[in-house]
C-alpha cells in the first residue's frame, strides 16, 4: 500500500477496558463503533493497520486465580476473552465497510484464522485490518506483552497504546494533581521510573527491538490519526 505517511504500519493495542465505556463489564457498542471509525480513518490515509486486544472487561487471569481457578486455566479464559472482543471488533469493522480479519495465537480456526505471521503480513499489504487475539497463546503474559511481540514480528514502524490519559505521567492524573506529564521519555527512563504503563515484559521487549511507543488519549477524537500521520504534539512518546 503506498503511503505518504509517516508510517507505513503502525500496531495499535487496545485494552480490554477500552471497550466497556460507561458499562461495568462486556462491549459499549458505541464505543466499539467509535474506535473501528478511528482505525478505519487510518487505513483510508494509507497506513497498514494492526491491532492487539485485551481481554480485561470479560476475564482476567490473575482475577480468575484470586477467585480459585488454576491459574494457567485461568490465563486461558483470559485469552479466549479477547477472542471474543477481537471478534466484536471485526463485527464493528465490517459494520462500517472495512476489510477485517481476526488471527489468533491459539487454534480456534472455526471461528476466525491461526497466526501465521506472513499471512498477517499478506493481510496488511492489502490493506486489511488485523486484529491479533489470544495474546501471545501463552499463560503468564499480557497482551501488552502479545502487542509487543507482534509489532516488532510484523515490522511496525510505531506502537500505540490507547489509554484514558492524554500521555504518560509520573503517577495517576486522576488519582495526584501534582502529577507531570511527559512529551517524551526513553525507555530506561520508564523502567527505571517505574512508571505504570506497562508490564516490563512489553517494555523491555520494545526497547531491545528499537520499537517507539506512542501513549495516546482514545477519547480524543482524531488522535490516532493524527499520530498514525505523524503528528509528535499529543500523546506521550517512548523512544
Ligand atoms: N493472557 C495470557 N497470555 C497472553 C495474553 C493474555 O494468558 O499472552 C490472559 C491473561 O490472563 C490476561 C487476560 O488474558 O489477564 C486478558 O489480557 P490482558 O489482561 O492483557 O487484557 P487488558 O488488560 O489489555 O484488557
Amino acid at each position: 500500500m503506498s503511503s505518504s505517511s509517516a508510517y507505513r504500519r503502525i500496531l495499535v493495542k487496545l485494552s480490554g477496558e477500552a471497550l466497556m465505556g460507561e458499562l461495568e463489564y462486556g462491549i459499549s457498542s458505541p464505543v466499539i463503533g467509535q474506535i473501528a471509525s478511528e482505525l478505519i480513518a487510518v487505513v483510508e490515509s494509507g497506513v497498514e493497520v494492526a491491532v492487539v486486544i485485551g481481554g480485561g472487561n470479560i476475564f482476567r487471569g490473575e482475577g480468575l486465580a484470586r477467585g480459585g481457578i488454576q491459574r494457567v486455566t485461568a490465563d486461558q479464559m483470559g485469552m479466549l476473552a479477547t477472542v471474543m472482543n477481537a471478534l466484536a471488533l471485526q463485527d464493528a469493522l465490517e459494520k462500517q465497510g472495512a476489510v477485517c480479519r481476526v488471527m489468533s495465537a491459539v487454534r480456534i480456526n472455526q471461528v476466525c484464522e491461526d497466526y501465521i505471521r506472513r499471512r498477517a503480513v499478506r493481510h496488511l499489504e492489502k490493506g486489511r485490518i488485523v486484529v491479533f487475539a489470544a495474546g501471545t497463546g501463552n499463560p503468564f503474559f499480557t497482551t501488552d506483552s502479545a502487542a509487543a511481540l507482534r509489532a516488532i514480528e510484523i515490522d511496525a514502524q510505531l506502537m500505540m497504546k490507547a489509554t484514558k490519559v492524554d500521555g504518560i505521567y509520573s503517577a495517576d492524573p486522576t488519582k495526584d494533581a501534582d502529577a507531570e506529564r511527559y512529551d517524551r521519555l526513553t525507555y530506561d527512563e520508564v523502567l527505571d521510573r517505574r512508571l505504570g504503563v506497562m508490564d516490563q515484559t512489553a517494555i523491555v521487549l520494545c526497547r531491545d527491538h528499537r520499537l517507539p511507543l506512542c501513549v495516546y488519549d482514545m477519547t480524543q477524537s482524531g488522535a490516532l490519526a493524527r499520530i498514525a500521520g505523524g503528528d509528535t504534539s499529543i500523546g506521550t512518546i517512548v523512544l
